[in-house]
């Protein structure tokens, strides 16, 4: 299985599983494919004891971890660039080492004790091992200890990437509380269907924050999270509730589906969004932090009726119209009006710009 190709299958499991009403025994069978998809934990072995080492490293098969060695000094770098789930040692200063860096995830520690008293036990938990193990154990013991902190490794990983999964399935982003990019494509189509049948006229309007990545650089991740929070707020406080609605398409970039909406009013709310972030400064980390988006407009005078294309080909022309804004000098709006038979065509060709 290619690197990641583990994770996509779990998506596929659970994405499927979003579609139907879960049983006790489905849940005990999803967890078994994604345990069983998934590669070897990775683990850290620093053995200071020669002999030890090299008894571990004979032991452990690589079906069963993925192990790599480390002289004991290197083990808290190491673990810092790389995670590994578990970490297997006859160090109490290396044990203590790791439980002080409150390192972002926590290690299971396999205490390898040099001594089968159970004094050298206790003093191994409660210096911070998860579990110990004397140097001299036997086959079944060792297996025995290194498949419960294995099965610890695995599950917390299968956890994970569910709970991520789960965000992604989820129809609110969880971070701005506006739809999510799941939600959006799943219902924008539909917005357009609507549209087509009822003759109407429909906008969408992307926008994407100006220069984030230096708010990012200079606020931190938590106060360019911050300001997406009230982003999406101050976006929606702009429209009308209940009907226009906003979705979050990733990072900093928002769609604004405005139903029913013809081109003067489109542009007038786009308008009124991009002043709505430039002209009130957002609190963050305790300063007021000055931010701008651009937008790009697309408006479709009249949906067509049938035509599968048609949000893609809008996604586009807003998407080219934003492009347009950015280069233009960001903080602005440029809106792109489609007339009806422009759906078929290609998007660069038959829509216009109307830079306001
Ligand atoms: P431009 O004006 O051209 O759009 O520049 P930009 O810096 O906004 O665009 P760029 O794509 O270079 O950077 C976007 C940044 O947004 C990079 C990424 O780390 C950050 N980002 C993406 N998602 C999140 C998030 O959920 N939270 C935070 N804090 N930052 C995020
Ligand atoms: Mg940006
Ligand atoms: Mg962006």
């Amino acid at each position: 299985m290619t690197s990641g190709g583990h994770t996509t299958v779990i998506k596929r499991v659970l994405e499927r599983r979003v579609h139907e009403p879960a049983t006790p025994e489905d849940t005990t069978a999803t967890v078994a494919v994604m345990l069983r998809v998934l590669p070897p934990p990775h683990a850290l072995l620093a053995i200071h004891a020669d002999a030890t080492r090299a008894q571990l490293e004979l032991r452990i098969h690589k079906e069963m971890l993925n192990v790599v060695c480390c002289a004991e000094h290197e083990a808290i770098k190491r673990l810092r660039e790389q995670f590994r789930p578990l970490v297997i040692t006859d160090s109490l200063t290396l044990i203590r080492g790791i439980r002080a860096e409150h390192l972002p995830r926590e290690p299971f520690i396999l205490y390898i004790t040099p001594l089968e008293a159970p004094e050298a036990i206790e003093t191994g938990l409660r210096t911070g091992a998860d579990d110990c193990l004397p140097r001299h154990a036997s086959e079944p013991q060792l297996t025995a200890r290194l498949g419960t902190a294995r099965r610890i490794a695995e599950l917390e990983e299968v956890l994970r990437i569910t709970l991520i999964e789960n965000r992604e399935i989820s129809t609110t982003d969880e971070l701005t509380q506006v739809a999510s990019r799941r939600f959006f494509s799943k219902h924008f189509p539909r917005e357009i269907e609507r549209a087509g049948r009822y003759r109407r006229p429909l906008s969408l309007i992307l926008c994407d924050i100006d220069f984030f990545k230096h708010i990012n650089d200079t606020l931190g991740h938590a106060g360019g999270d911050a300001i997406l929070k009230q982003f999406g707020i101050r976006l929606q406080e702009c429209l009308r509730s209940g009907v226009d609605w906003v979705a979050r398409l990733g990072g900093e970039e928002f769609a604004v589906i405005l139903p029913e909406t013809a081109y003067d009013q489109a542009l007038d709310a786009a308008r009124r969004l991009r002043a709505s972030i430039a002209d009130r400064p957002f609190p963050a980390q305790g300063k007021m932090v000055e931010v701008t988006a651009s937008f790009g407009m697309c408006n479709l005078e009249q949906v067509p009726v049938g035509e599968r294309k048609t949000a893609d080909h809008m996604l586009r022309v807003a998407d080219a119209a934003l492009y347009r804004s950015k280069y233009g000098g960001r903080n602005r709006v440029t809106a792109a009006l489609l007339p009806m038979n422009s759906v078929r065509g290609t998007p660069d060709s038959l829509h216009k710009f109307l830079t306001p």
